[in-house]
């Protein structure tokens, strides 16, 4: 027993070694206008140009410039055609200025420059070896801070200017930038395009995307809308991807009462793309992967949520600008929350309040298993790393809570009046509290410190008793975290047959209160924070009959789910009765999945029986739900239930693919009954036959595979799957699941295993390196943590080596202090060993110096 036990954190740190405070540079003037001038040489993956920066200084007196500008090959700089000196070291140029700045007296500095084989910020896709399929394209990625590594500029979003790009492709290619097309010249081997984006606009946003592709034209009012796929896809495709865009730019230009800002709105979808999307001014690049067909458009809202977001972003984002990476969560905050409001608009109240728990759960999931943090926060290694769950599905919540907070009308016209002052404009949180205030008179500072500045949420565990004798409810409130919230919380009760429920508004801010409520009859529910718009975790407390009621009538999904959640907890028959009724009945599909999950959790056989009949569910997702759920039971009947929806085939992708993976759990788990080959023999065939969308369904197949460990066919089978002529997203989960057949697997398949992955963890493809570290992190061996701290330090991306570094802590904790004790007396060692040359090599250097005095 040590007192460190008692005091330490439940929530690891965010701040990994070497995190450090980071800041804006300071400014010698405003950039106004940034023009790049370039010509592409696709095969040697090269480009070669001029970047042309007008600068209006802020002073007198400055003779120096340090530019951002990695790895790129400078040749001249000049202002007005005379050499300026200039000092470069691969990271930032300084170019010595042969006459100094006078203030406001604006100047144009050129820079004449080449990249070779760039790493970062420009991509050349290209058929390859064992890709002969693969488009050719170029593409960049400015965010966050990777445009130094195409052209040289003062890489921070603090800085806001006009741009243009010129850029000379080969004759069949298209060249897609920001801002307006100003013209194209050809002649027979090339075009020449020219791009120029007249609103201001940070460089991280600057884009240029390359390629053969299929444009699709559309419009709003009297603004192009174009949808850019590899000429492989349709225009349908394309419209079934892409189409809602315009009624989206409608909505969005009346929601935050400012008109979509730019000439044109281009959507371009490439390959091997590292985001999902990146809302570049007016210009969004897409992933390939979210071009949907048919029959995945059946239960796929991922898509068009994503359009949505990235479309948010040109306000958020794009229009106005954050200052600095920091305070990133006003623009991935509301972009998050543009994809529940668009979600309202689109289907409804009910599916918005369900997309938005999905997103706290997000949020939850991170909190719990990765760290805890403030929303704002200036302390990182690199500024990627905020791009978390916290910036994104907290910050949404966090609007959310806005418009809680101050109701419809005024949330709207604290938007309206933010958007409208800062367009143009950078922006830091105290900006939008400022915009709210004036808008609305409030000041939601409390709010703001509880959920931005500092981490963490509520979590209150309720209970309830009714007083018959005197009518009155006793609700008691417990928080159960560390730190104590200070909230408005509206506490309801419902009565059945009655849609109005009776609401008071109460404020709760200690760790226990027992509240009195005065009714005329005794309530059939309680609703505790009604419609559940605060960001917080809740265990109820309360008597069957009053959830089962809650569950049936109250109007909240939100509330439905958290009552059948506690239902489940109970576990006995009559919970079950309630439950099954809920499958059944409930006309919302998400309470019907949630049902069917929380179902599954009870370990009875009637339990069972009640949810394999949500398999005839008409939503797939519930479908979905119902197949993992009963797979859970690890029996014969649930296998036999399962198998035939492989065999036979369901309308959704995605439900074939749980089947297939949850036939190879169960043939796992009754290997001991009758060996798994039936199944193996299944998902194999599957695997030859169901080649398709995204590889969604044979991916599912080697997730299968994946779960009989003791099969060598099976392994043999994944190895098989990771050669690099496997058609990429099957590939990837081919990586993945070397992880989950590994995890405590026998000593000769793990080396086999870790043979591959060490092999595979060379390449330097972003979504394969980080397939690689997920698959690692599950492998409990010392040679897993060797191969990601390798990895780790060679990655050029921060993403990758912060995952890689968390997957080391958690091997090192899956295999035990024996052995991490065991890893740090070899690193003790190594020190020892490399201390004892050192001072070997000092006492030599002594020894010859003392020769000489
Ligand atoms: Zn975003």
């Amino acid at each position: 027993m040590s007192i460190w036990d008692v005091e330490k954190s439940k929530h690891k740190s965010f701040e990994m070694p070497g995190a450090k405070p980071h800041y804006n540079p300071d400014r010698p003037g405003q950039v106004e206008h940034i023009c790049l001038n370039l010509s592409l040489d696709i095969p040697k993956q090269s480009v070669e140009g001029t970047c042309e920066i007008t600068i209006k200084p802020v002073r007198n007196d400055i003779h120096e410039l340090i530019f951002d500008a990695v790895n790129l090959q400078i040749t001249a700089v000049t202002i007005q055609e005379i050499a300026q000196r200039f000092e470069y070291d691969g990271e930032f140029l300084k170019v010595y200025l042969a006459e100094p700045t006078i203030k406001e007296e604006r100047f144009k500095i050129a820079i004449a420059y080449g990249v070779i084989q760039p790493q970062r910020g420009i991509y050349f896709i290209q058929p390859t070896e064992f890709y002969p399929q693969k488009p050719t394209q170029v593409w960049t990625q400015g965010e966050d801070e990777d445009s130094r590594f195409w052209f040289p500029c003062f890489d921070y979003p603090g800085q806001l200017a006009t741009s243009e790009i010129i850029v000379k492709v080969p004759a069949e290619l298209t060249a897609i930038s920001n801002g307006k097309l100003l013209n194209v010249i050809s002649d027979s081997d090339h075009k020449i395009y020219h791009w120029y984006q007249q609103e201001i606009h940070p460089t991280y946003l600057m884009t240029l995307a390359v390629g053969d592709f299929l444009e699709v034209k559309d419009q709003w009012q009297d603004i192009e809308v174009n949808y850019y796929v590899d000429k492989s896809r349709t225009e349908q495709e394309a419209r079934l991807s892409m189409g809602k865009t315009p009624r989206m730019i409608e909505f969005f230009s009346e929601k935050y009462g400012y008109r979509y800002a730019y000439p044109k709105y281009a959507q371009v979808c490439v390959a091997d793309f590292i985001f999902g999307g990146m809302e570049n001014t007016s210009t969004t690049l897409l992933t390939d992967r979210c071009v949907l067909d048919e029959r995945a458009a059946l239960d796929n809202r991922t898509t068009e949520s994503l359009v949505a977001h990235e479309l948010a972003h040109q306000w958020f984002g794009d229009l106005v600008v954050i200052k600095h990476w920091s305070h990133a969560w006003i623009k991935e905050g509301a972009a998050t929350y543009a994809e529940v409001l668009w979600t309202e608009h689109e289907y409804g109240a009910i599916e918005a309040a369900y997309y938005r728990l999905g997103e706290a759960r997000n949020y939850f999931a991170e909190d719990a298993e990765r760290y805890r943090r403030p929303i704002v926060t200036h302390v990182y290694r690199e500024a990627i790393e905020l791009y978390d769950r916290h910036l994104y599905e907290k910050g949404g919540c966090v609007y959310h809570m806005l418009r809680t907070e101050l109701g419809e009308e005024l949330f709207w016209q604290s938007i309206h009046a933010f958007v409208q002052q800062n367009a143009h404009k950078t922006v830091e949180t105290i900006d939008l509290l400022r915009a709210i205030e004036q808008a609305s008179g409030k000041n939601l500072m409390p709010l703001f410190d509880q959920y931005v500045f500092r981490g963490g949420h509520p979590e209150y565990k309720i209970g309830y008793s009714w007083d018959s004798e005197n009518n009155l409810a006793k609700v008691t409130v417990s928080q159960t975290q560390d730190q104590l919230f200070d909230l408005r919380i509206p506490i309801a009760f419902g009565f059945e047959g009655e849609a109005e429920l009776k609401t008071f508004t109460i404020r709760i801010f200690e760790k226990e209160q027992a509240l009195y409520f005065p009714l005329s009859q005794k309530p059939s529910y309680i609703s505790f924070d009604h419609e559940n718009n605060y960001l917080k975790q809740v265990t109820l407390e309360y008597s069957l009959a009053e959830l089962k009621a809650g569950l049936e009538f109250n109007p909240d999904p939100l509330a439905k789910i958290q009552y059948a959640e506690a239902i489940a907890k109970k576990g006995s028959l009559e919970a079950v009765k309630a439950l099954e009724k809920a499958l059944l009945s409930e006309p919302f599909w998400g309470v019907r999945l949630e049902v069917a999950e929380v179902l599954a959790s009870i370990k009875l056989d009637q339990a069972f029986t009640a949810l394999a009949q949500g398999l005839g569910d008409e939503d797939a997702r519930v479908r979905k739900t119902v197949i993992a759920g009963l797979a859970k039971t690890k029996t014969q009947a649930s296998l036999d239930l399962i198998k035939p929806i492989l065999k036979h085939g369901d309308p959704s992708y995605n439900v074939e693919a749980t089947a297939a993976s949850c036939i190879g759990d169960l043939a796992q788990a009754l290997s001991n009954q009758r060996p798994p080959d039936g199944v193996i023999q299944l998902l194999q065939t599957t695997l030859t036959e169901k080649a398709g969308w995204n590889e969604v369904i044979r991916s599912g197949a080697i997730a299968g595979l994946a779960k009989i460990k003791d099969s060598d066919q099976a392994l043999e089978t994944i190895l098989l799957y990771t050669a690099p002529t496997t058609p990429q997203p099957l590939r990837l989960a081919a990586i993945r699941a070397l992880g989950t057949i590994g995890k405590s697997q026998t000593k000769p398949k793990t080396e086999q295993i870790l043979n591959r992955l060490e092999v595979i963890a060379r390449e330097s493809f972003f979504l394969t390196q980080v397939s690689v570290v997920i698959a690692l992190g599950q492998i409990d061996s010392s040679g897993a943590i060797r191969i990601l701290q390798a990895l780790s330090n060679q990655t050029p991306d921060g993403r990758v080596k912060r995952m890689a570094d968390e997957a080391v802590t958690k091997v090192q904790a899956a295999i035990g202090s024996d052995a991490s004790i065991k890893q740090l007396r070899e690193e003790l060692e190594e020190l020892k060993k490399n201390n004892q040359e050192l001072k070997s090599r000092l006492e030599a250097i002594e020894a010859k110096s003392n020769l000489f005095s």
